[in-house]
């Protein structure tokens, strides 16, 4: 009694306690046995830190959510303001500033039909209540389509509704039981036209029987990111949005990854001039900060829900942090930085000097394809079998190396955080090569 002891906590004394009480997303726990757990204990710029000063380059932008550092300070600032003054306080009946401002900027920025604002608080539960809203869309104008239709290969979240529109196996499989219906569309095999124009005439033929039933095609725009980052042309977006309209079918372009600058342009619809009938963003959206999520619909999908209370026809679909005031601040600071420091322009130049680096990759042997759309840059591996888990040995090695990469299966990218500096990106490129080639 009466004295104090400073502990200075080592790694594995905090991965211990950790273990002892947290179950992890998307981990065989088991794994732990062996592969230890880093734990962060703060972070500045792409870097991360554990707690024994180890330093790691956050090239996946801690799973796409990040765009300006980490610790930002002007990020910080306005949240920290903000926390004085509102934390949070219920969206229905009630209203706040950052909710509208921020409400107003997106419909700024968004391709020009997206007219309205439903606000949500994560990734997943932006994609079912867009699955949702579509399907009462149809519902209240007299008609019943209860099927979605989705490209092979998607990602649109982990929620039930979700899942089921999703197409990798490994999540999804499991839980085929408990899925809603959903009809899956070949995704164009590669990013030429060709490849473009053969899926675009499969999707018209499942329109041409189908589209009676389906409410909605649900696409990853030119990215399919947990997919393996499959990238295709822009010509399918937009034949894709020729034939939604010529059948009755909504297009749901779930921009939750490639939003927000991540393939070149701010939204990847406008790669293909295309508006969508609703938009899902999330993860960049607040730079990385707090969780926020936004389905952005046209005037005439909210007009079908606009009447007396007594004919039921309103979306009564909420969430307890709908629209959380500091992640809307975070989000409008966001925002302020693409505005106020040019950032697509900038970025420009770092993708074009990431797709010279990555050239080399090409040469190796066990190196398929390298695919580049903006700040994604994909690298394929060839000759390996699952079991292999040749993407848990590229990690490991790139974590001993001060990197943290998170290969999917045998497809190593790199989505790091605008504010990368070109030394950042030589040492990222430079682990990957060398992990690859001791493989
Ligand atoms: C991450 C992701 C989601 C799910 O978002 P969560 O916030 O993780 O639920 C949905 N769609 C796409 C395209 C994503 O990349």
């Amino acid at each position: 009694m009466g004295y104090i002891i400073i502990m200075e906590v080592t790694n594995s004394e905090m991965m211990q306690r950790d273990l002892d009480v947290i179950w992890h997303p998307c981990t065989q726990m088991k794994d732990h046995e062996t592969l230890p757990l880093i734990p962060i204990k703060s972070a500045k710029g792409v870097l991360l830190y554990d707690f024994e000063e180890n330093a790691y380059i956050d090239a996946v932008s801690s799973w796409w959510v990040n765009l300006f550092g980490h610790a930002n300070p002007f990020i910080g600032s306005k949240i920290k303001a903000q926390l004085d003054r509102l934390e949070h306080v219920l969206l229905a009946g009630f209203t706040h500033k950052p909710a509208v401002d921020l409400a107003h900027k997106l419909v700024v920025l968004t391709p020009k039909t997206l007219q309205k604002v439903f606000y949500v608080d994560n990734g997943s539960s932006a994609v079912e209540a867009a699955l949702k809203m579509s399907y009462h869309y149809h519902l209240n104008l007299g008609k019943c389509k209860p099927v979605f239709l989705s490209l092979t290969n998607s990602y649109h979240g982990e929620t039930i509704g979700a899942l089921s529109v999703g197409d990798v196996s490994l999540y999804k499989e499991t839980y085929e039981p408990l899925l809603i219906q959903n009809i899956q569309v070949p995704v164009p095999v590669d990013q030429t036209l060709q490849a473009a124009q053969a899926a675009l005439e499969t999707l018209e033929e499942y329109l041409k029987e189908k589209s009676n039933e389906i409410a909605a095609f649900i696409v990853e725009p030119l990215i399919q990111g947990a997919g393996g980052m499959h990238m295709y042309h822009p010509a399918y977006l937009k034949g894709a949005r020729k034939l939604t309209q010529k059948y009755d079918v909504h297009l749901i372009a779930d921009e939750i990854m490639t939003g927000f600058g991540r393939t070149g342009k701010m939204f990847a619809c406008e790669h293909a001039d295309i508006s969508p009938d609703f938009m899902t963003l999330s993860k960049g959206l607040t730079g990385g900060y707090l969780p926020l999520s936004v389905v952005m619909t046209t005037a005439e999908v909210y007009q079908a829900f606009y009447c007396d209370y007594n004919e039921h026809k309103a979306f009564l679909h909420s969430h307890s942090y709908t629209g959380n005031p500091l992640a809307c601040v975070a989000a409008l600071a966001t925002l302020e930085i693409f505005e106020s420091q040019n950032i697509l322009e900038q970025n420009e130049h770092k993708a074009r000097y990431i797709q010279k680096e990555v050239e080399k990759f090409k040469a190796l042997s066990n190196v398929k394809e390298v695919r580049q759309q903006g700040m994604v840059t994909a690298i394929e591996l060839q000759g390996y079998e699952s079991k292999e888990r040749i993407g848990l040995r590229l990690y490991e090695y790139a974590l001993s190396e001060g990197v943290l990469l998170r290969p999917l299966g045998h497809i190593i990218y790199f989505m790091p955080p605008y504010t990368i500096e070109k030394k950042e990106i030589d040492k990222m490129i430079q682990v990957a090569y060398e992990g690859i080639q001791q493989l």
